[in-house]
């Protein structure tokens, strides 16, 4: 005998409810789980002042930017911060990541990551766009770059994302 799954979009008492809630969409749940997903506190952090985090729980996405949990963060170093996973990039027990600028407005983006990203067409050992990549490197901008490349929340799945090592 075959089991008859009920249709809660024609379930009337449901239907009822919602329209008194003035819900139009049905919309879908999250599950709110720590180990994946940022707390609004730890969002509020990597604006203002920085997380520091082991290596462990550091990560990279297939397209090379870093990422904690469910957003993407810059990684500093000295006076520059990496935007992804480049071929500098520093092997350390702890990295203080970010998604603004922490400290000094001194800092540079790593050219780099920018290299590794082909950001924007960022090509520097290429002679006839030299001049182009250097006006690249000098005007980043980081809302432009998580324009492109947007913070939060990205995809907890474990598969496009790979460790730092
Ligand atoms: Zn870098």
């Amino acid at each position: 005998m075959a089991i008859e799954l009920q249709d809660f979009t024609k379930f009337e008492p449901f239907n009822a409810l919602r329209e008194k809630m003035q819900a139009t969409e049905l919309g879908f749940f999250e599950i709110f789980n720590p180990q994946f997903h940022l707390t609004g506190n730890e969002r509020s952090d990597l604006e203002r002042i920085g997380v520091s985090l082991p290596r462990a729980l550091l990560m990279h996405l297939l397209d090379f930017t870093l990422v904690y949990k469910n957003s993407r963060v810059i990684v500093m170093q000295d006076n520059r911060f990496h935007v992804a996973y480049c071929s500098e990039f520093p092997v350390q027990t702890d990295y203080l990541v970010s998604t603004n600028f922490i400290g000094s407005s001194e800092l540079r983006v790593c050219e780099h990551c920018l290299t590794r990203l082909h950001y924007k067409g960022y090509e520097p050992l290429k002679a006839r766009k030299e001049a182009y990549s250097l006006k690249v490197l000098e005007e980043f901008q980081l809302s432009q770059f998580w324009a492109q490349f947007p913070t939060y929340p990205v995809s907890e799945k474990r598969d496009i994302r790979k460790q730092i090592s």
